[in-house]
């Protein structure tokens, strides 16, 4: 029996995906391969609710936010930091020489609107990153509101990393004004990692056309060039975009899309409810995630245990809190295909070991 993952990332994958993983190669100059691209295409557009491309990285998650920064400023980028990821979007642009600032924000509170607009108002920067999920503390940022206020400024572009929110909850890539949006594949895809998939508007491919040193692997007018093709431009990751085309089409076709974010809120809202009776929520209230709760341990567990448990009487894996939260916090992630018997489950399974 393997280990279920009730993890932030990666998640557990159904055997269907997974069977997709070893099937006969195609070369990817062919016919056949367009179409497999085409098809995913078509979904992945559905899904976030946009006529944008949307290109396909054989990478992961943090190879897409690199090419956000490398290719989408030309002036100075705007780096809104409360997590963990957050963070790590800042250190990528500052590693890359691309100019930048951050706005450092506490891990508990989500970034508001207002804020952004203030700072924004400087006229400095052309470019901003936000976090729509913050995997690290469970604290899903307003992008929605924040897209309003991105969308007076007409020279910003709004990059936004959805990494664990993506195939989890709603995202309006058009109505929001997003000229980024980047995911990889092993959060609420529920699929095996490889594999990062991101919307870029024409804004962005044009700003980028005029940006030297660019990157040559995370080339955003290449890659594009060769998805006007219906192809990547290297050798992508064919096992992963087997998966991929199954997966999504599992979710357009069978479950719907909408169906599969109803099924994160209601996960969602047990997870949250069961975190408040016998522990707290970390995140600020009103900005609770869809896809993942850090549970604040104000009872004085020893979470390394607790998780040392669970896997090895129950075959389950949770999340120790990230980084400065270890055993300060315990994460769960309600994401990709687990169900609300899965979650609850899991949750009876805590309160024996810990006898609530
Ligand atoms: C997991 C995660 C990342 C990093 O993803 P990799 O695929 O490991 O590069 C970035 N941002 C968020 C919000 C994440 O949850």
């Amino acid at each position: 029996m393997h280990e279920k993952l009730f993890t932030p990332g990666p998640t557990e994958v159904r055997t269907e995906l997974l069977q997709q993983l070893s099937t006969a190669q195609i070369h990817h100059r062919t016919e056949e391969f367009s179409r497999v691209y085409d098809d995913i295409q078509v979904n992945l557009q559905k899904l976030l609710y946009t006529d944008n491309p949307v290109l396909l990285f054989s990478s992961s998650s943090t190879g897409a936010m690199e090419a956000a920064v490398t290719n989408g400023v030309k002036k100075r980028c705007l780096n809104f930091v409360n997590g963990a990821f957050s963070d790590r979007w800042h250190q990528i642009t500052k590693k890359n020489g691309v100019p930048c600032d951050k706005v450092q924000v506490p891990w508990d509170q989500a970034i508001k609107p207002e804020l952004v607009e203030k700072r924004l108002n400087s006229g400095n920067y052309d470019a901003i990153t936000v976090v729509l999920n913050e995997t690290s503390t469970g604290l899903m940022n307003p992008i929605k509101e924040i897209g309003e206020v991105v969308k007076k400024f007409d020279d910003v572009l709004f990059l936004v990393d959805a990494v664990s929110g993506m195939a989890g909850t709603e995202i309006r890539v058009d109505d929001w004004g997003i000229d980024m949006c980047l995911a990889g594949v092993q959060k609420a895809f529920a699929l095996p990692a490889g594999l990062t998939v991101a919307s870029v508007s024409k804004k962005l491919l044009k700003r980028s056309e005029t940006v030297e040193n660019r990157s040559y692997y995370f080339n955003l007018p290449l890659l594009y060039k060769y998805h006007q093709r219906s192809q990547t431009r290297t050798t992508p990751a064919i096992p992963q975009i087997f998966a991929l085309q199954k997966q999504l089409n599992d979710i357009v076709d069978d479950e719907g899309i909408e169906n599969r974010f109803e099924r994160h809120k209601e996960m969602a809202e047990y997870v949250q409810n069961w975190a408040l009776k016998y522990f707290d929520i970390y995140a600020e209230e009103g900005y609770w995630s869809n896809t993942v709760t850090c549970i604040e341990n104000n009872r004085g567990i020893d979470v390394s245990n607790l998780i040392n448990e669970l896997v090895e009487k129950y075959n389950i894996r949770i999340a120790n809190g990230y980084g400065d939260l270890k055993n300060k916090a315990f994460r769960i992630g309600h994401m990709g295909d687990l169900s609300l018997v899965d979650i609850k489950g899991l949750l009876a399974t805590i309160e024996d070991i810990l006898s609530l």
